[in-house]
């Protein structure tokens, strides 16, 4: 790891990187894409029914928009046909639920839509080890990085590759495991539930560079392993499109954002479709962000939800904020559906380095309307520090995805 959001790690409730600029996205160059809405059907799939009244004798269009960034590739290796190898302790209780779904991730329609832009195709679940030892109370990432260096000098799980290693190993931990991360914070108390990075280690006389992922199974979440399996398939594609997660060096795929930029840098696919999932092969998984699927103004979000009406907002301006302590600025929110649809609830999140104010002028926004966001740097802020208002759309108590306005202090 990795940044101040993300990089590397996931923020799961079960349930950031740079645009091209400010030009406005219209669907094709110039024109807004004008879409038909079909008679006799709300149009939508995602709760969201379009406003009564609307005939076929409406043009929807959609309201114009600022791009998504895309992902840029860094260098080195991608994990292009994985050799999954699945950990358990002892005292897991989901060793056969998680098993199955690595069975299901490597050879999936969910593998191939979340990896294809990025060189990652279908992999293989190379090894399930149920370990004899049971899961330590306390762990933090150096000791994890020892144990499975131990792990696999005795033989207990299958060896890296010597070239181009496609070996990644996720190691599961149960509910009464307090994992600490590689900025030694408690899993599950915070933002994170799970994260992936390497460890380096020699073997057999050769040096290896080793990808692993963390899945902590949160205390909160216990009566339901979903948040075990967006976690994990949201690490698993990040370890594949990102294996070796060094932004100093810069390796893989993720975000990287002009400094002006309001897109967090170094966000890998996943981070960039954090809290939006869905249900594939009897288990519910993260969606991840495709490039291809950006540029065409759909939802960036894959796998492909067939009928789905993708919605958002984008702001102006789209650059970062720069702003005084005690200072206050408007930003204008455009809501953008890419089809008709009722009006949707918006929220703020803050993440970053203090504590920026946020008030939206109004709750709802809808296509081709506006509201404003009200941001003000508190007194205490100091001087560098950034902040990012992520902007919410979606169901007040489960918003799916966001637009994010960068202040930085001035
Ligand atoms: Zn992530």
């Amino acid at each position: 790891m990795t940044d101040l959001v993300c990089r590397g790690i996931v923020i799961i409730v079960l349930a950031v990187g740079c645009g091209p600029g400010p030009t406005p996205y219209n669907g094709s160059a110039g024109t807004p894409r004008s879409i038909i809405p079909d008679a006799g059907t709300n149009g939508t799939t995602d709760g969201g029914p379009a406003d009564a009244g609307i005939s076929s004798d409406d043009i929807f269009r959609i309201a114009p928009h600022s791009p998504f960034p895309a992902l840029t590739f860094h260098k080195g290796l991608v994990l292009s046909s994985v050799k999954l190898v699945t950990i358990t302790f002892a005292n897991y209780e989901y060793a056969s639920d998680v098993e199955a779904l690595g069975d299901f991730l490597v050879g999936s329609d969910w593998m191939t839509a979340a990896g294809k832009d990025y060189g990652v195709g279908f992999g293989t679940h190379l090894a399930k080890v149920r370990l004899d030892e049971p899961a330590p109370t306390t762990i933090s990432d150096v000791q994890l990085q020892k144990k499975i260096v131990d792990w696999i000098a005795a033989g207990t799980v299958p060896p890296p590759e010597a070239n181009a290693n496609q070996v990644l190993y996720l190691v599961y931990f149960p509910s009464t495991t307090t994992v600490l991360d590689e900025a030694s914070d408690p899993l599950c108390t915070g933002p994170l539930d799970g994260y992936h990075s390497t460890v380096k280690a020699n073997h057999d006389g050769t040096k290896y560079t080793i990808p692993y992922g963390v899945i902590a199974h949160c205390p909160q979440e216990t009566s339901t392993n979903a948040q075990v399996t967006v976690l994990a398939s949201h690490e698993f594609i990040e370890a594949c499109t990102d294996p070796t997660v060094t932004p100093t060096s810069g390796t893989g795929w993720f975000l990287d954002t002009p400094d002006t930029d309001s897109w967090p840098t170094n966000l890998e696919d996943a981070d960039l479709c954090e809290r939006d999932h869905l249900r594939l092969g009897g288990f519910e998984l993260t969606r991840a962000f495709s490039n291809s699927a950006a540029a065409q103004g759909i939802s960036p979000c894959v796998p492909a939800v067939p009928g789905e009406i993708y919605f958002n907002v984008t702001a102006d301006p789209t650059t970062k904020l720069q702003l005084a302590p005690g200072a206050t600025a408007q930003v204008t929110l455009t809501g953008w559906s890419t089809g008709p649809r009722n009006a949707w609830d918006l929220s703020t999140e803050i993440v970053g380095q203090f504590e920026l104010q946020a008030s939206l002028s109004a709750s709802k926004i809808k296509n081709a309307t506006t509201v404003t966001l009200t941001l003000t740097v508190p007194q205490s802020a100091m001087s560098g520090a950034e902040a990012v208002a992520k902007v919410w759309s979606g169901p007040v108590d489960f918003p799916t995805r966001y637009w994010p306005v960068g202040v930085r202090v001035k």
